[in-house]
């Protein structure tokens, strides 16, 4: 496993780390749980993501479980929680003072911990001025119960507002992202996000590397049972996938795929060591809900130097997609 740098701060974080949301507690009970946390801790994973939107609070239940049981040190892990699904009632939910409040006390009780390594704005609150949050995340740091607070799929504009009012009145400015990022979706991620990463130094923990389990190949001959497009609740990422624009896409994994044979990895392979080639990326955060998955994900990080030039301008050759870098000289 290598370690990358959360953007300009110093914390390392492993290149491949794990999250919870759908699994945890909708396919993985609390031994499957511990069986895949504990199979990507001992390869290395030191990053476990989590969120109290993820079935709603008991991911969180189950992640905190499993770090008490298996009792790793506290300073040899990292934890994330994200605010903004919470309940349903209107203090329940977005980026108020008090919700942003109220979300960490619950979120660190479920995981069992004294502070949250990182925290995220789940996603941009139009309801709630920036200033707002901004303060309230600022507290909370000020408390001890947060280390890097950070912000998931926020616009470009968004987070250069929250770093102008942190500068402005000398609060603590969010650090890092997690923003979508893989093979189909780039848009944001390379090139609205470049001046991101260039100027604020942000980190950036990637979500949805294979696309939902798309960018594994599985879905090429059908919808396989026992697979995340046939859960309950997940109806819509059947429709993408079955849409005209989900067909495009399988019929560029099933190129892909042919590609991954020369090279000797599997499709899931090849998407994860896609994403970790892009050196803005400080983590891509893996989802399983079988450890055979997750052994197959966590070589990815052995196969990167197999994705040389030659083979990345093959892939932009069947993908089709790449944004234009704004950096680019004119
Ligand atoms: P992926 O796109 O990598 O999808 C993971 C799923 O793909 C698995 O649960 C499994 O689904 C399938 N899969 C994984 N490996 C393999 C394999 N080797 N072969 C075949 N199928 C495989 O990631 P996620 O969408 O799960 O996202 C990862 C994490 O990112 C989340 O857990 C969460 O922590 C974070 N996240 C953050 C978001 C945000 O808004 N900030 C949004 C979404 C995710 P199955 O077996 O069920 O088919």
């Amino acid at each position: 496993m290598q370690y990358r740098r959360l953007g300009k701060s110093g914390l390392k974080v492993s290149e491949l780390s794990l999250g919870s949301w759908v699994t945890f507690h909708n396919q993985v009970d609390y031994d499957k749980a511990k069986n895949l946390m504990t199979l990507a801790y001992d390869a290395g994973v030191n990053f476990f993501d989590n969120a109290e939107a993820y079935a709603s609070g008991q991911a969180e239940v189950i992640m905190g479980k499993v770090l008490r049981d298996t009792n790793w040190g506290r300073d040899s892990y990292i934890v994330s929680s994200k605010v903004f699904w919470g309940g349903q009632k209107a203090t329940q939910r977005g980026l108020s003072r008090k919700h942003v409040r109220d979300a960490c006390d619950a979120a660190l009780k479920r995981l069992g911990v004294d502070y949250l390594d990182l925290y995220y704005c789940h996603r941009p609150d139009p309801t709630t001025p920036v200033e707002e949050t901004v303060r309230a995340m600022h507290e909370l740091i000020m408390q001890g119960k947060v280390l890097y607070w950070g912000t998931s799929e926020w616009s470009a504009q968004q987070i250069f507002e929250a770093h102008g009012i942190a500068r402005e009145f000398h609060l603590t400015p969010p650090t890092m992202e997690q923003p979508q990022y893989n093979m189909f979706h780039r848009e944001r991620f390379e090139a609205e996000y470049a001046r991101v990463f260039s100027e604020l130094g942000y980190g950036a923990t990637i979500w949805s590397p294979l696309a939902s389990g798309i960018l594994s190949g599985k879905y090429n001959v059908g919808i396989p049972p026992e697979s995340r497009m046939t859960l309950k609740g997940y109806e819509w990422l059947r429709g993408e996938l079955e849409s005209p624009e989900g067909q495009m896409r399988l019929m560029k994994v099933r190129e892909l795929e042919k590609l991954t044979r020369e090279l000797g990895m599997s499709m899931a392979q090849m998407a994860i060591a896609f994403c970790l080639k892009n050196r803005n990326v400080s983590s891509v955060i893996l989802g399983a809900s079988r450890p055979e998955q997750l052994m197959e994900t966590l070589k990815a990080t052995e196969l990167v130097t197999r994705m040389d030039d030659k083979v990345l301008d093959v892939i932009e050759g069947i993908l089709q997609n790449k944004p234009i870098d704004p950096n680019a000289p004119m």
